[in-house]
């Protein structure tokens, strides 16, 4: 009995990456779908395209190797903090090691030669692929015909000639496909990772410069609230809302200080593991808060701040919201 190859795709959710799977189904093989979670982008996308393809997905949680990769990427950023090339290469030496685990004979990607302007150029497919350890065990069946072959397709393990040729930025080809295959709803490409948005790359840029060790709990925080600068490299967050509140909560450590204003309605506010504890940026911390509570500005405020599970008081007057702006992360 001749083998039967296996094949491992990285599901990104979008539909390149369904058809990738619907193209390879249409040979005998058995197809095992992978997936990442990061602060940054989610699994859910691609556990929800293995299920329209019909495949096993599993999701893989990459968060602390990703920052590693983050803090400096050997082939930079894009636009934002988005570090396309690094990423997918790093996705791709995770899918390997599946593949190793599993002993399948192939990767497989829904990537698209020409399709995006800097990690789906001819070269920076091959640098992805050289990156990550796995050259020539790269198979991206949208495009294979036009690629150079790869290993599966050399040994007849996978037939080329059943492999497409789709080349740039127009969609209309795998439109087409979608009809061909019944695939009624899929979600529109790009939007789904924030390190392509500017505001969040600009916090990200600024966590990282303060706290070049920062984890995965500190990156998921810079989700809610407002955002300060406290003497002393500090980072400072004021919830604007009940559930910035109780997500910021939810996500301190022991580690950080809370801040709360007992004797008026205010929100929660955390210093970020503070070095050490200076009284000259814990009281400017507490200023801050008032300013977005209801105490009065004007008037002495008792503010309670918790560290290591003990409470203590102090007493302060507050700033505005114009004076805090100046410490704002924008
Ligand atoms: S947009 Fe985000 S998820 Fe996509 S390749 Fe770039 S860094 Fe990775």
């Amino acid at each position: 009995m001749p083998k039967r190859a296996k094949g491992i795709g990285l599901l990104s959710g979008g539909l390149d990456s369904i058809l990738a799977v619907k193209v390879l189904q249409e040979q005998d093989l058995e197809i095992l779908g992978i997936t990442f979670t990061t602060p940054f982008f989610q699994a859910e996308p691609g556990i929800r395209a293995g299920r329209t393809a019909g495949i096993p997905v599993r999701a893989l949680d990459i968060t602390e190797e990703f920052l590693r990769m983050l803090r400096k990427p050997r082939y930079g950023f894009g636009s934002q903090m988005n570090p396309c090339i690094d990423c997918h290469a790093l996705m791709l030496q995770r899918g390997g090691r599946i593949m190793e685990e599993e002993e399948g004979d192939f990767l497989f990607t829904g990537e698209v030669l020409g399709q995006r302007p800097m990690s789906q150029r001819r070269d920076s497919l091959k640098s992805v692929e050289n990156l990550s350890g796995y050259g020539g065990l790269v198979l991206r069946p949208l495009s294979a015909k036009l690629l150079d072959p790869t290993r599966v397709e050399l040994e007849g393990l996978v037939d080329r000639e059943r492999l497409l040729d789709i080349h740039g930025r127009s969609r209309k080809r795998q439109v087409e496909l979608a009809a061909h295959y019944g695939i009624g709803q899929y979600p529109q490409p790009g939007g789904g990772c924030m390190l392509t948005k500017e505001g969040f790359a600009r916090k990200l840029r600024e966590l990282l410069k303060l706290y070049p060790d920062a984890s995965g709990r500190e990156v998921e925080m810079l989700k809610y609230g407002r955002h300060f600068y406290l003497p002393g490299d500090i980072l400072f967050m004021v919830g604007r809302n009940l559930r910035d509140n109780d997500k910021l909560e939810a996500l301190s450590s022991s580690e950080d200080v809370l801040l709360r204003i007992p004797d008026y309605p205010s929100p929660l506010g955390i210093m970020v593991r503070p070095p050490s504890l200076q009284k000259e940026s814990l009281e400017v911390a507490a200023r801050v808060l008032i300013a977005y509570s209801d105490a009065p500005v004007s008037h002495s405020i008792g503010v309670e701040w918790t560290h290591r599970e003990r409470k203590n008081m102090m007493t302060t007057g507050g700033m505005t919201r114009a004076e805090s702006q100046k410490l704002m992360i924008t």
